[in-house]
């Protein structure tokens, strides 16, 4: 079976974990400070905080912009659930803004339009979730706007744009948001296993962002709100969580950015094998790629057109069948059981649902080979023939 995605470990990555274990730290040494340093500097972000996942750092994200139960948070219902459970654990409401379906991303004119009419019924939202779908980052100076006319924070769920750039400039400088989140678990572009960062420019936002990772505790001189009563003393101000990277995780993550250029160049370089030999199919679209924007390709998304949702779901089963694990990125997050429990109907984002029957996740990974690609080339063009899809 080709999964349709890997993580790539190498001899370094190991010896780098293995080091680790020989020493005197296993969590909360040097290497998480090291890793948030390398990170920060690869993104060209001022602070980062290291997370035990992207989720926990979603979840103090929101804490540190002070999303609470009178809230709004709005995101995209083409992402992974954890783009908006965040919201739902800080007590608050949440909603989602339709996509773009030839990006997959949020779309700026849905989102300018429930802005204006959000205002006028004055329930406008607190923090905007923006998620860079597939690795292609969202019009961010587009969102920075309506931020300013309409006073929203914005997240940047970045989990698929590790190496992304938006503007030829490295996602995760924060230069259109507060804060940005990065995911290393196995299948997005580097990993540290489990892991996640929070980047910032604000020092009060990292200041929150690192307090709600450890219980809400602080022991630095300069953060207390009483005397010191003496050099054991620290403080609880707030109620936080254990969301702490551990070293081990923190020595890996080091090492594996190391290969972040690396990584990203051959998934450029397999995404445009894939673009070239499937752009003039009839019936198979890949994403389109905006101007501004380098992708750093955590999955490669086409549509199948004009198919309906059971061709769609009879040519996902066949291509298993012949041993390629392709997958479907996302199922709207409202359509989710626990959602529609909440009262979100089907057909409320009409482009995400035409295009969650449309979209097919092909094998992306480092290690994947130009015979594998033929392979998948040949057999998903012979399984849409063998199908028949009316023409538009
Ligand atoms: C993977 C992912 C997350 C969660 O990442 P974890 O590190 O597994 O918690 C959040 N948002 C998106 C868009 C993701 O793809």
């Amino acid at each position: 079976m080709i999964p349709y995605g890997k993580q790539a470990i190498s001899q370094h990555d190991i010896d780098a974990v293995v080091d680790v274990l020989k020493s005197d730290w296993l969590t909360q040494g040097p290497k998480v400070p090291e890793f948030e340093k390398t990170v920060c500097a690869y993104s060209h972000a001022q602070y980062g905080t290291a997370t035990n996942s992207a989720t926990s750092a979603l979840h103090i994200a929101c804490l540190a912009l002070e999303v609470g139960h009178n809230d709004i948070v709005w995101t995209s219902p083409n992402s992974f659930v954890a783009s908006s459970n965040c919201a739902l654990y800080c007590g608050a409401k949440v909603d989602f803004v339709d996509i773009d379906p030839d990006t997959g991303n949020m779309c700026i004119d849905a989102l300018t339009s429930k802005l204006e009419h959000a205002y006028s019924n004055n329930i406008l939202p607190k923090v905007l979730i923006p998620v860079h779908f597939a690795g292609q980052s969202c019009d961010m100076q587009a969102i920075a706007q309506l931020s300013e006319q309409y006073g929203f924070s914005v997240i940047e769920d970045a989990s698929h744009a590790v190496g992304s750039k938006y503007q030829d400039l490295p996602v995760g400088n924060c230069q259109f948001s507060d804060i940005c989140i990065f995911s290393f678990h196995p299948v997005k572009i580097v990993t540290t296993a489990e892991g996640g960062m929070a980047l910032t420019n604000q020092p009060e936002l990292d200041k929150k962002l690192k307090l709600f990772r450890s219980h809400g505790i602080t022991a630095d001189k300069l953060q207390l709100q009483n005397e010191t009563d003496g050099p054991w003393y620290y403080e609880q101000q707030a109620l936080g969580f254990n969301y702490r990277m551990t070293d081990l995780h923190a020595a890996l993550g080091i090492s594996q950015f190391l290969q972040l250029d690396q990584f990203v160049a051959k998934r450029n370089q397999l995404a445009s094998y894939y673009d070239e030999h499937l752009i003039s199919h009839p019936h198979i679209k890949p994403l389109k790629q905006s101007e501004n924007v380098y992708s750093a390709y955590h999955l490669y998304v086409v549509r199948v057109i004009s198919a309906t949702p059971d061709i769609h779901r009879q040519l996902v089963t066949q291509l298993r069948s012949k041993n390629i694990f392709c997958h479907v990125h996302y199922i709207p997050i409202y359509l989710q059981p626990y959602y529609q429990e909440k009262g979100f109907k089907a057909g409320y984002c009409v482009n995400a649902e035409a295009y969650y029957h449309s979209a097919i996740t092909l094998p992306l990974f480092p290690a994947l080979t130009q015979q594998e690609q033929e392979y998948i080339v040949e057999t998903l063009t012979e399984s849409v023939a063998a199908l028949e899809i009316p023409t538009q």
